[in-house]
């Protein structure tokens, strides 16, 4: 991958636009964003498909050559869909084994992610409840709960957690 070089494209009006745009048009650019990329950078036999999950924003299949972005990526700016568009495109360029080891971070830089693990992406936009405790020593957001979280006790204050469904 190293010896290919990449341009770094971008879509600079759809950039100053993006919030401007309805939640349903994002969804619809963030499709027309990774078929566009992924084409450019020579992925024209992939797949791209939208997904309903919060557990990964990005996912890449080998298997099925197929690239997924979860449509709650509509709550993000148009840099860090772009970010999470990129990195599963350095995944699709580079092969499984490559993970996110040194290959996959120099394919990711050369086309414009920023190449860190996870994306660099606030955590609180996807999460269903925040947890604090009285003394609020436990103050942390969730997407899902478990069941020892119901239960428990903070370890300073002795308080139960209390739970808050924020979306
Ligand atoms: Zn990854
Ligand atoms: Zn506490």
């Amino acid at each position: 991958m190293t010896t290919k070089h990449y341009i770094q494209v971008h879509d600079l009006e759809l950039k100053n636009n993006w919030d401007s745009l309805s939640l349903d048009d994002r969804i619809v650019k963030i499709e027309e964003c990774t078929v566009y990329l992924k084409d450019f950078y020579g992925l024209k036999n992939w797949k791209v498909e939208l997904k309903n999950t919060k557990k990964s924003l990005g996912h890449c299949e080998y298997n099925t050559k197929t690239i997924s972005i979860s449509r709650h990526m509509k709550n993000y700016s148009y840099d860090e869909n772009r970010d999470v568009i990129l990195h599963e495109i350095a995944h699709a360029l580079c092969t499984h084994d490559d993970g996110h080891g040194d290959v996959w971070k120099t394919c990711a830089k050369d086309i414009g992610c920023t190449g860190n693990k996870c994306a660099n992406i606030d955590i609180v936009k996807l999460s269903n409840y925040k947890i604090t405790c009285p003394c609020l020593v436990n103050n942390f957001y969730r997407i899902r709960l478990t069941k020892k979280m119901k239960q428990s006790k903070c370890g300073k204050c002795k308080g139960l957690l209390k739970i808050e469904k924020i979306n």
